[in-house]
């Protein structure tokens, strides 16, 4: 391809590109194995245009990298802050090329393009090792290649990390350390939920008080400093209570149990809680709190009136993608628009939007000459740049209790929370937006549909 096409449009695989080095480190039995596995993968032709591939994928912070064999070319997508962009197709040829050489570094077989095969694959990007997990696997139409990209250290370890603000941290803080009290995590599923549970555990005091974490072995959980694994073996039938009974001789402070499994788990914390004033967490998931609180009660019908008096809050978790700091644009919101939106008028002044670049008919000057409008180095055009989370904490007391013994059901309750100055995804958001975080346009698109109100 020439110069004058790539001024035209920029795709990725083109070699005139100058990308960031990206460097494979296949993994074999030993190092030996490992250096031989990269010899033999830098001399396939495939080997540049995988390499180019990621590079690019990484430039655009993308996490997913999706590719789509089909007869006539490959489709790729990237997602980036968790929306998907499709980007310049590929050629079957180099794109068949591409896949060997990835299946080869993954040590997976480049031959066998029906069966699922699963590998992960370290890299070394812009200064930091990275892990891609591969998963291909024939479809209808030919292959279809998801390649999912994680730091090797994760980034996000503290509350702070995740845009948690410094109130509710105190609060949410406050419900972990607590004792006598069950706590719930919950979360929708791509939104931060694990993120949110690990993070929590984390940010709990764990030096003056004992941590067990009973899980399923089958259950990849995180690995929490000071907090003491025990797994059970769901598939042979075993439960919480198979180590529990054993546990308990341990007099921890803190259970942490991700799913309670059965009745007996819950009889257990029940005891434990209210005879010996120790906590639980435990996690629920969930589109909010009220969702989460009453889903956990639901689950132990019979044992719902205790359970009511035990639990002592519930937080949940909403990824938005955070404005991009460098190109935003401030706006004056006009006072109608804030009184609908519940935002006091002499307060805020300003509020933020993304940059978008006009679309090319519109890059014209007067004379309809094109002009070159400058593309956001950060954010690429985007807009916005990375994601935060917008939490909701629900602390329950004596009212909500009062109500929840009368009517466990989310629509009634999510109207108790509201009247006792419970603070809803909605007033949160509108928060992390007067501080310029994220935009309306944002909040609309990724709280719209889970809080219209019910009946309205
Ligand atoms: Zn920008």
């Amino acid at each position: 391809m020439g110069l004058a096409d790539k001024k035209k449009k920029p795709a990725p695989a083109e070699p005139q590109i100058v990308l960031p080095p990206l460097e494979f480190k296949p993994k074999g039995a030993n190092k030996g194995e490992s250096d031989g596995i990269m010899i033999a993968s830098r001399q396939l032709p495939g080997f540049p245009v995988i390499t180019q591939l990621l590079a690019f994928a990484m430039l655009e912070h993308a996490d997913i990298v999706m590719l789509d064999y089909a007869q006539n070319g490959v489709m790729v997508r990237f997602r980036v802050d968790g929306l998907p962009e499709v980007k310049p197709p590929m050629e079957r040829e180099p794109g068949d090329a591409a896949l060997i050489a990835l299946k080869k570094l993954a040590g997976l077989n480049p031959m066998d393009r029906r069966s699922k095969q699963e590998a992960k694959l370290g890299f070394h990007f812009a200064k930091e090792d990275w892990i891609a997990e591969i998963v291909t696997q024939g479809v209808p139409t030919g292959e279809r290649v998801m390649i999912r990209i994680e730091p090797k250290k994760t980034k996000l370890k503290s509350l702070d990390d995740i845009g948690m603000r410094s109130k509710l941290q105190e609060t949410w803080r406050a419900a972990l350390n607590d004792t006598g009290g069950i706590v719930i995590v919950s979360g929708p599923p791509g939104h931060g939920f694990p993120t949110t549970w690990r993070v929590s555990l984390e940010a709990a005091d764990k030096f003056v008080r004992d941590f067990v974490s009973v899980e399923d072995k089958a259950k990849a959980e995180p690995e929490i400093i000071n907090v003491a694994p025990n797994t059970f073996d769901a598939a042979a039938g075993e439960t919480p209570m198979t180590v529990l009974k054993r546990l308990v001789l341990k007099q921890p402070d803190v259970y942490v149990i991700p799913d309670f499994v059965n009745d007996d788990t819950a009889k257990f914390i029940i005891n434990e809680l209210t005879v010996e004033n120790r906590h639980c967490i435990t996690r629920m998931g969930a589109t909010d709190a009220v969702e989460a609180y009453c889903k956990f009660l639901a689950q132990h019908k019979a044992l719902a009136p205790q359970l009511i008096k035990l639990v002592k809050s519930v937080i949940n978790v909403r990824l938005v993608r955070r404005l991009c700091d460098n190109c935003k644009q401030g706006f004056q919101p006009n006072p109608q628009m804030l009184q609908r939106l519940g935002l006091p008028p002499d307060r805020v002044k300003t509020l933020y939007q993304p940059y978008i670049p006009p679309p090319p008919e519109q890059r014209v000057d007067a004379n309809g000459k094109p002009i070159e409008i400058p593309i956001c180095r950060r954010c690429k055009g985007r807009g916005y740049f990375g994601r935060i989370g917008i939490f909701e904490v629900l602390t329950i007391d004596d009212q909500f209790r009062k109500a929840a013994m009368q009517n466990p059901t989310p629509d009634f309750l999510r109207q108790v929370a509201k009247k006792l100055g419970h603070k809803s995804f909605q007033e949160e958001g509108l928060l992390a937006a007067v501080v310029g975080h994220t935009s309306l346009q944002e909040l609309q698109r990724v709280l719209a549909p889970a809080t219209k109100p019910a009946g309205r």
